[in-house]
Order: structure tokens, then sequence, then C-alpha cells
């Protein structure tokens, strides 16, 4: 018999009329023919009384432990499993729930975003041997002692790709508010259009400059074991956006580059904060502030280094712990603070004169500084004022007709 998992994501579960939605969509599985393994998210957003946001809020985090911290934010998905589980089990169908735990996810030690190392999925297996649909507490394994982990911000896409592959699973589907993968954030740009097929790569580019809708660890595991994965969404009929291992090839002809369109999509990850270090050429201590970046766990981009000037971003959680490096070290520094970065995307970009003149005549145009640029053979990325978001994603999307 075939296998399906299903991640339904926080708003999806978030009250009874969504959860009935959910219950359509496992059954449609079901009813098809399929066994069905369902993972779930915490339910709602912010405000809700059992989401992940709210659990943090009972706590102080700078006093609680890593393991114990944890230990509280595994309960918001475990409560959402057996709330829905409670539905199906009304509506007359056997199902049974597991933590990370009893699925028998297994992780590395590292409390907080731990990585998925092993999945032993032998009481999943039996399960859906008897029939049942299983439910699945997402964003949480155990590490080898049993004390439990969590996987990180969006981790039950995680538990869903990584069950597809335990299960041998003939598809993942993530569903989520969404109708897919879009060409822009549809909560900020209402005419962003659906991408139905893309290819892995792609996807992993935007996941990582921070299309929340999907996790790009999950996209990395769905690539490595070639699972084909399905975006989709919870409240509507559409087809969504599948992603897979394919790969438009660019076409050389000059009518056809001409009906190209050049970028996919654009993308934003807001929180950015640039750091400017005047270095004295003389006595240049770079090492030294490198390997304190390093040992703190704080990760880097848009790294520009000159002899005189270093120039980087960071994520602005990392601030504090990154400016007491720099004071402990003496260092000459400027912080620009609020900063987002935008990426524009696209493989058909590569070797394409013309693009980056085209995104700065744009911003230029809406009044938008661009604080610093990069880029690599399919994306552009500019950081600029965070409260520009909105404004820049829309002129960019306009400008490159990606609402066609
Ligand atoms: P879930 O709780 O279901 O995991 P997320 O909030 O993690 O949902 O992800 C879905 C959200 O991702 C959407 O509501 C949308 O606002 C946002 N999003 C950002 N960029 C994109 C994009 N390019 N395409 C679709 N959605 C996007
Ligand atoms: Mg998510």
């Amino acid at each position: 018999m075939r296998t399906i998992v299903q991640k339904f994501g926080g708003t999806s579960v978030a009250s009874k009329s969504s959860r009935e939605m959910v219950m359509k969509k496992i059954l449609d599985k079901k009813n098809s023919g399929f066994k069905v393994v369902v993972v779930v998210s915490a339910m709602g957003r912010k405000e809700s009384p059992y989401s992940t946001d709210s659990l943090i809020e009972l706590i102080n985090k700078s006093t609680l432990s890593p393991r114990e911290l944890d230990l509280l934010l595994s309960c918001g998905e475990i409560i959402s499993a057996v709330v829905l589980s409670n539905l199906l089990n009304e509506e007359g169908y056997k199902s049974i729930v597991y933590t990370g735990y009893q699925a028998g996810i297994k992780t590395n030690d590292n409390f907080g975003c731990a990585d998925i190392i092993d999945i032993d999925p032998i009481n999943i297996a039996n399960s859906l041997g008897k029939d049942y649909i299983v439910i699945v507490a997402g964003f949480q394994g155990a590490n080898r002692e049993g004390d439990i982990t969590t996987l990180g911000r969006g981790g039950s896409d995680i538990t869903a790709v990584a069950l597809g592959k335990a299960l041998k699973s003939q598809c993942v589907e993530i569903y989520t508010d969404v109708d897919g993968i879009m060409t822009a954030d549809p909560s900020i740009v209402p005419n962003a259009k659906l991408l139905d097929s893309m290819c892995y790569s792609e996807v992993y580019q935007l996941a990582e400059d921070g299309a929340k809708v999907i996790h790009p660890k999950a996209v990395e595991i769905a690539q490595k074991y070639n699972i084909p994965i399905k975006i989709k969404n919870t409240f509507t009929k559409s087809e969504g956006t599948t992603i897979k291992n394919t790969q438009t090839i660019p076409s050389k002809d000059m009518k056809d580059i001409q009906n190209q369109k050049i970028l996919t999509a654009i993308t934003y990850k807001k929180r950015r904060v640039q750091v400017i270090i005047d270095v004295d050429s003389e006595n240049d201590n770079t090492e030294n502030l490198m390997e304190g970046i390093t040992k703190n766990n704080i990760s880097i981009d848009l790294i520009n280094f000159f002899v005189d000037k270093k120039i980087f971003t960071i994520d602005k959680e990392d601030l504090t712990i990154l400016e007491n490096i720099l004071k402990k070290g003496n260092y000459k520094y400027k912080i620009i603070d609020n900063c987002c970065k935008i990426s524009a995307t696209g493989y058909k970009m590569h070797g394409m004169p013309g693009v980056m003149a085209r995104i700065t005549k744009t911003l230029s145009r809406e009044g938008i500084r661009i604080l610093q640029s990069a880029d690599s053979h399919n994306t552009i990325w500019c950081l600029i004022d965070e409260k520009n978001t909105d404004k820049a994603i829309k002129a960019l999307h306009n400008e490159f007709k990606l609402y066609e």
C-alpha cells in the first residue's frame, strides 16, 4: 500500500473549522487508498494560547535551560496532534498520536535547533499496519539520552520530509494558508502568481532567503533523497506547487530571451543588521573577530572585506553578543540596524546583462537606497532600510512582470 505524509501548519490547525478542512484533506487520501501519516504544527500564530510564541511568553528565556525550554516548546505540537486525533475519532476514524520521541525521531544534542540523525519508524509502521491514521507532533525529536529536542522554528516541515524518507512515502504534502510558492509573499503582493512547478535548488534558495512557506532544511533532505514535495492550501482546491528534480534550461535564442521571465521570485529577510568595521591596516585583528563570531555561532552574510573595511550583516538576535565582542576587541565600528535583505532569484538570470541595472533603477525610482549588494549566478541581493520592504518588493515584482 502507498504511504503519504501530510503536514499541516499552524493556521491549518488553529480552529475547529480549520481542523475540519484538515480532516477533509486527510480523508481524501485515506479514502483513495493511502496509508496516511499526518505531521502537525502548534495551533495558530502569535496570539493563540497554545502557539509556540505563547509558550515562550510563559517563561523567562534567559534563566531557563535549553533542555527545559525544548520540553516546554514541544508541548504545542503535542496538544495540536491530540486535538486533531480527537476530531478524527469523533467522526469514527481510528487515529493514534506520537510525539517525535515516540515516532522514533533521533536527533543530536543541539537543543533549540537540533538535527535529525536517524528515524526508527517501527511504531508508525505498526500503527499504519493496523489501519490507523498516524498523527505525529512536528518540530521535535529526542537525543540519545531521551531528552526532548526541538528542530528550530518552522521545523515541522523537516519532520514531515524526514518521515517521508523513513517511510518511503510517495510524496510529502505541506499544507499551509496560501496556494503554494508564489512569485512573492502574497500578503505583501496581492497579485503574486502561483509557481506550479519548481526544482529543489530554486526552492532552497527562496527558503534560505526568507520565503517562510517551507523550511530550507526540509528542501535539502527532499533533494538528497529525491522525495517529491507538494505545497498546498488547506483551505482551497488549488493544485499547489510541486517541487521535484527538474530544471528548465534557459534558451539562448534572442527571441525566447525577450519573452522569458528573467526572475522567478522576490523574497525578503527582515531583522538584518549591517556591521561596518574600520580596520587599521598596520594592526589588522580581523582574525580574532572572526574567531569570536564562529565561537558564538553567529552566522554572517553579505560579506565584503576590504583592506581598510570589513562589512557584513547579521541577524538582529545576535547583535548584543556581536557588540560585546566588538567592544572587548576595541574595534571601531558602525551598526546600521533595521535592515531588510531583498533577494531577486531566477535561474535564467545567469549570463543575462542588465538585471542589476534594472533593480537599481527600480529601487532608485522609489527613493530606496541600496546599502549593500551581492550576487550569485541565480540571485541578486540588496540590503535596504526595513521600512521600505513592501515598497521595494512591489516595485521589483512589477518591474520584472512577475504577475504575468
Ligand atoms: P505554516 O504555519 O503553515 O507553516 P508559514 O507562516 O510558515 O505557514 O508559511 C506560510 C506563509 O509564508 C504565507 O502565509 C506567506 O505569507 C509566507 N510567504 C513568504 N514568501 C512566500 C512566497 N514566496 N510564496 C508563498 N508564501 C510566502
Ligand atoms: Mg512554516
